[in-house]
């Protein structure tokens, strides 16, 4: 059996609904999900409540767009999951907002640099090809580029114009990572760097980068993830057994959005290990009945 705990749905930049994730979960025969919407808590929220789980076990889930440690060269997007977190603890809430606020300031600006680039399109387009204004980002902005014929697909929207140092990338608040790891902890849950096989320059020490996060509560590595390679996903797994981290894995599946990413599998040959998730929520209780969380 496998599961999968890095999942976007219509709450942030997936085009799958949450229950929509759910009954593909159910055909695909996975043993347990997470969805972890970029910066928000509303499709985990919805994933939870569902009273169609049945054999499948959920954990609520976040990916908090971070900054980087002062050890980390590489600027923009250090993300970071949130496992087990308590949906209404205020202080995490009130953050998840300001990133919010922060990405519908960046979405026009993005649009701006792109009509000055040449091309004719407006938020209200976005809005409307992507369903709605929940969790409106980059990938939302290169479906419209597709759309319209600019590029040929979503990679080229990045590679091209939206992705970090391109002509319409726009920076946009991110949090502390220290801060945000102190949020998930307050707030109950484990914090886990997410993807570092992309998240991290290759030139950084690892063990180095883990002495300064394991102290700020980082409690969890991503090891299995579509783009790790095998030496990847063994060179992680050995440092979160060398510093005591739990490992965790998942598609980062995306729908159409990210066309090559399937539920569960990734691009085909991802397996994450159900035994991850046991070891996950034992280590969550644990956790919870020694430390009084914000709820008691
Ligand atoms: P945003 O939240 O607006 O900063 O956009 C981040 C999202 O863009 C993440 O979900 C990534 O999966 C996606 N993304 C980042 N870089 C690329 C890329 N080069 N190609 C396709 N998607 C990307
Ligand atoms: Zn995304
Ligand atoms: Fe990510
Ligand atoms: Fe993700």
């Amino acid at each position: 059996m496998s599961i999968d705990l890095h999942i976007h749905s219509t709450a942030s930049d997936g085009t799958l609904t949450p229950l929509e994730i759910l009954s593909l979960a159910h055909r695909i025969g996975l043993a347990a999900i997470a969805i972890t919407d970029h910066d928000t808590l509303a499709g985990s929220r919805q994933l939870l409540e569902s009273p169609a789980l049945g054999p499948i076990r959920a954990i609520s889930g976040v990916e908090i767009s971070a900054s980087p440690p002062p050890i980390c060269p590489q600027r923009g997007s250090f993300h970071v999951l949130g496992y087990g977190i308590a949906f209404d603890y205020f202080p995490l809430n009130r953050i998840l907002e300001r990133l919010q606020n922060a990405r519908q300031e960046r979405n026009p600006k993005i649009i701006q640099r792109l009509n000055a680039l040449g091309f004719t399109m407006n938020m209200a387009e976005v809005i409307e090809l992507a369903g709605g204004t929940d969790g409106l980002g980059r990938p939302h902005i290169a479906r419209l580029m597709k759309h319209k014929g600019y590029v040929e697909n979503i990679d080229e929207a990045f590679e091209c114009y939206l992705g970090h140092g391109k002509p319409a990338y726009v920076d946009k608040f991110r949090v502390p990572c220290h801060e945000a790891m102190a949020l998930i902890r307050d707030a109950g849950g484990i914090p886990v760097l997410a993807h570092p096989g992309v998240t991290l320059d290759p030139a950084i020490d690892l063990d180095r980068l883990l002495t300064d996060l394991v102290p700020m509560g980082l409690g969890g590595i991503e090891v299995y993830y579509p783009d790790h390679n095998t030496a990847q996903t063994a060179r992680y797994a050995a440092a979160a057994r060398r510093y005591g981290l739990l490992m965790t894995g998942g598609s980062d599946f995306h729908g159409s959005l990210k066309p090559e990413i399937q539920l569960g599998t990734g691009t085909g040959d991802l397996v994450v290990p159900d035994a991850l998730f046991t070891t996950l929520t034992e280590t969550l209780s644990a956790h919870r009945t020694r430390v009084p969380g914000p709820h008691g």
